[in-house]
């Protein structure tokens, strides 16, 4: 992208929390973080694109389980947009695993386990741009 991104942010709703019917309630949480939505559309990924996007993750044991959730039903994608939005999005979303994230985290509300995890955050400026070019194209960023 030619835009600066050190103020952009990649994020997934992931499965877990589609289906459970809180996409509504993240996004306020994301609103209401001051982050603004650049970009959102809900996508089912096939199972060769979230290979691809947890292509880092390869040689883990959970990727096998992590790329068949990920591919097992829609998800919410976006773009979002604040000042050092990867660390800011990173802390709203909370640990990894919900039972080690802070009270008030997105993960330790919606999250179910380390696997189902609610939402997705790109971890580095660097990354966030790869994300971002793995499911938006330029037009589509508004
Ligand atoms: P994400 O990249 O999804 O934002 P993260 O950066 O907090 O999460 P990563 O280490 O990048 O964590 O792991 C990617 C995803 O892989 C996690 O969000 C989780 O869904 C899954 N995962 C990570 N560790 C495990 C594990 N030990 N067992 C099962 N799934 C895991
Ligand atoms: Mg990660």
């Amino acid at each position: 992208m030619a835009e600066q991104i050190n103020n952009l942010t990649f994020a997934i709703i992931k499965p877990d929390a589609v289906r459970a019917g809180h996409t509504g309630k993240i996004i306020d949480r994301i609103i209401g973080g001051g982050f603004r939505i650049r970009a959102l559309k809900m996508i089912q990924q096939s199972r060769a694109q979230a290979e691809g996007f947890y292509d880092v993750h390869r040689s883990k044991p959970f990727f096998a389980g992590l790329t068949e959730f990920m591919s097992s039903a829609p998800c919410v994608v976006m773009v979002l947009e604040k000042d050092g939005a990867v660390r800011a999005w990173r802390d709203l979303m909370g640990a990894t695993d919900p039972a080690k994230a802070d009270e008030g985290t997105i993960r330790k509300e919606f999250g179910a386990s380390v696997g189902e995890n609610a939402t997705h955050g790109s971890d580095s400026d660097e990354n966030a741009a790869i994300e971002i070019g793995y499911f938006f194209n330029r037009l589509e960023i508004v």
